[in-house]
């Protein structure tokens, strides 16, 4: 999406704002079903213009401990500093991909911008619970679905409870007998 700065630029209104969506960006093992909902302004104020996106991305990703589906809408608020090109220093030009956006024949081209941005502060892993116990070590199965039974036959194999039998006299040794 080209963003078209003019009527700020000459100053003819002090604040611009923006509808648009922008094609998802690519994150491995994530799947975006839909393009990114991107909302947000542009301000001048007293000179200093700030542009703000707030962005929407629904994603489908997998549980990092049980492989489960874990659903969500994905948000994210960032903001940038509208500077034109010759009022910025050498300096400020080299850091002006992260710091600054610069219009080009007063028009912005943001998308590569927000997908980098989402690319950038997107979470490494999900959860689809806060405490969720995983898969079972020897069955595979998620041990929060209630399909793993490797628990509970240990708990009823005969030859278990002869050894937890013997664990628990042995422990009873230590105590001081009078
Ligand atoms: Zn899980
Ligand atoms: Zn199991």
């Amino acid at each position: 999406m080209e963003l078209d700065l003019g009527p700020l630029l000459r100053g003819e209104v002090t604040r611009m704002d923006f509808s648009f969506s922008v094609e998802a960006p690519e994150i491995p093992d994530v799947v975006f079903p839909e393009s990114v909902s991107v909302s947000g302004e542009v301000t001048d104020q007293g000179g200093y213009k700030r542009l703000r996106f707030g962005v929407e991305l629904p994603y489908r990703a997998q549980c990092a401990r049980c492989l489960a589906d874990v659903e969500g809408v994905y948000t994210l608020d960032f903001e940038r500093t509208v500077a034109l090109r010759q009022n910025l220093t050498e300096e400020q030009l080299e850091d002006a991909e992260l710091e600054y956006v610069i219009p080009e024949n007063g028009k912005i081209d943001v998308d590569g911008e927000i997908r980098d941005e989402i690319v950038m502060c997107f979470p490494g892993r999900f959860l689809c619970t806060p405490d969720c116990p995983g898969l079972c070590p020897k069955c595979g199965k998620p041990l929060s679905s209630g399909l793993c039974t490797c628990a509970s036959q240990d708990r009823i194999d005969p030859r278990m409870a002869v050894l937890a039998q013997l664990l628990e006299d042995d422990s009873g040794n230590g105590e001081t007998k009078q």
